[in-house]
């Protein structure tokens, strides 16, 4: 549905479908319940390779392209948002250091993806305790001391910080510059001094793990600056442009599985003599969830067709499809509790879960507010 995908591509999409129905599925509601972790199926998807399907093949990858990948993140969303989520964030973390980086950082970075150094799990530290969608408001400070550089700060709502073997982190080089004196830094997770704090107990995507990082003077050489000093700032926004689509590919995950489960009740729920959805405020309401569904595919298509067209600025574009396909995914997942009536407010059902994992889809990877400042941002220019 949605992307034209050939058959190579299409095996892809159909592994991972039956990975996340076969591994995922199964376990999905009582992690949700229990705030668990799938660990197991975690390391089973690490091993496939769907932690960065877009590590190019030279780094070790699959090097997928992105319609493949926003149909993967699709599938995994479809099942569970947390799990879509978790194994998702270490291709965050990825996307800066295949911005800016080095052939020599990405190979490194690349490896405790796949598995060779790390645990396939990175983690992408932007966010601090009063810096989220102002991220250039971020206190954490790096300063060179001889030829390494010492690392001062806290993270918060970090995505797999619990279990990432390497980090991005961002932080300020020159407290004059304003955002041109934010780097980015890669850190292991071994270095001294960096620790994980408190875990968040989250209302939804609960297979996913979200935690603070603390960073006291911990030391990284060099060579683990990414890219330009001071351009930190940019290549964050750079990363954010190019990871919004796979958000907006994670909501729309949601919506269509609201919009299956509610069609499917809605065919075998009879009031008045007919089953549901031959009432015509059913059908239109299951309709207008098809279309706005459809609508926000659509639009991350369009954000790729831009982007492999080769345009360098697609900001507003990164932006309409994480932001519609967020909103949409909320309206859409309530209308299916409204569909299952009393049964779709029952946790017995999926429906009252998925309101739960769409309603993330509105706040990370920058709020549909901040979405509304870049769209309007471009008007403005
Ligand atoms: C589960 C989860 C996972 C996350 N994962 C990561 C991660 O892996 N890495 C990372 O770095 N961060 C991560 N984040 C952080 C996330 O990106 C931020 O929470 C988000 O950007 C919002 O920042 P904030 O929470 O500080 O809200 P604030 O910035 O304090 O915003 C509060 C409210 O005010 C609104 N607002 C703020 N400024 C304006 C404005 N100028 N105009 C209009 N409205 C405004 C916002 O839209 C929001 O509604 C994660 C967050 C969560 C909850």
């Amino acid at each position: 549905m949605g992307y034209i995908l050939n058959e190579e591509q299409m095996e892809l999409v159909n592994l991972a479908k039956k990975f996340a129905e076969q591994e995922v599925k199964p376990i999905a509601a009582e992690c949700d319940r229990e705030g668990k972790l799938p660990m197991e199926a975690y390391r089973k998807g690490v091993e496939i390779g769907f932690n960065a399907l877009e590590i190019p093949e030279e780094y070790g990858g699959a090097g997928a392209d992105y319609y493949t990948i926003a149909a993967v993140m699709e599938e995994f969303a479809k099942v569970d948002a947390g799990f879509a989520t978790g194994i998702g964030a270490s291709s965050l973390a990825l996307k800066p250091v295949l911005i800016a980086g080095t052939p020599e950082q990405k190979k490194y970075f690349a490896d405790f993806i796949t598995g060779d150094k790390g645990n396939g799990f990175a983690a992408f530290g932007l966010t601090e305790p009063d810096a989220g969608s102002d991220a250039a408001a971020g206190k954490t400070i790096a300063v060179k001391d001889g030829d390494e550089w010492v690392i001062n700060g806290r993270k918060c709502f970090i995505t797999n910080a619990g279990l990432a073997s390497i980090f991005v982190i961002f932080a300020i080089t020159d407290k004059t510059r304003g955002t041109r004196g934010i780097s980015a830094f890669i850190v292991e997770r071994d270095r001294p001094g960096l620790s994980i704090g408190k875990e968040e107990d989250k209302m939804g995507i609960r297979l996913s793990n979200t935690a603070d990082v603390i960073l006291e003077d911990v030391r990284v050489p060099e060579d683990h600056l990414l890219g330009e000093l001071g351009k930190g700032f940019v290549y964050a926004m750079q990363t954010l442009d190019l990871a919004r689509p796979t958000v907006a590919s994670m909501a729309v995950g949601v919506a269509q599985r609201a919009l299956e489960e509610a069609t499917a009740y809605a065919k075998q729920r009879v009031t008045f003599g007919k089953p549901i959805i031959n009432h015509q405020a059913i059908m239109f309401k299951l309709a207008d969830m098809d279309m706005k569904t459809e609508v926000a595919r659509s639009a991350i298509k369009n954000f790729y067709d831009i982007y492999y067209s080769g345009r360098k600025n697609f900001s507003r574009e990164a932006a309409i499809a994480k932001c519609f396909a967020g909103d949409i995914s909320v309206e859409v997942a309530l209308d299916a509790i409204q569909i299952l009536g009393g049964y779709g407010y029952s946790r017995e059902y999926p429906v009252e879960k998925l309101l739960r994992d769409a309603k993330i889809m509105q706040i990370y990877e920058g709020t549909n507010e901040v979405q509304r400042m870049v769209i309007g941002g471009a008007l403005m220019r």
